[in-house]
């Protein structure tokens, strides 16, 4: 269940229980802080193979949630939804060992290529 509504919603099929274990996640924090009919997401996308959120009417609390979820996106195939061990690098997204076989793109090992990131 999505607790409240995403304006813009664009995020591929294998990210549906990210987005609604964040939006879960989201609705609690909300609520326990008084904030819940306030809050809205403006867009929801994949953007350079991770999660995209932007919203209005969050706290450091809300946007510490959303970054976990960011990070878990990026390792989350966006197929369907398996933990991602190869990342394509022309359209770059996130795809689990057995979908990246129906990818026509040339394809990296995800843990290579965010160690090239962090250097
Ligand atoms: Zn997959």
């Amino acid at each position: 269940m999505i607790a409240f509504d995403i304006l813009e919603y664009e995020c591929p099929e294998g990210w549906t229980k990210l987005v609604n274990d964040l939006c879960a996640e989201l609705a609690l924090k909300l609520e326990e802080l008084g904030l819940l009919n306030d809050y809205v997401v403006l867009q929801a996308k994949e953007k350079f193979g991770e999660l995209r959120w932007y919203d209005n009417g969050g706290t450091d609390e809300t946007d510490e949630i959303i970054r976990k979820y960011v990070e878990f996106s990026r390792f989350t195939c966006c197929e369907c939804g398996e933990p991602a061990e190869y990342i394509t690098t022309g359209y770059i997204s996130p795809y689990c060992e057995k979908c990246i076989d129906n990818i026509d793109d040339t394809a990296t090992s995800i843990d290579e290529y965010y160690k090239c990131w962090e250097e």
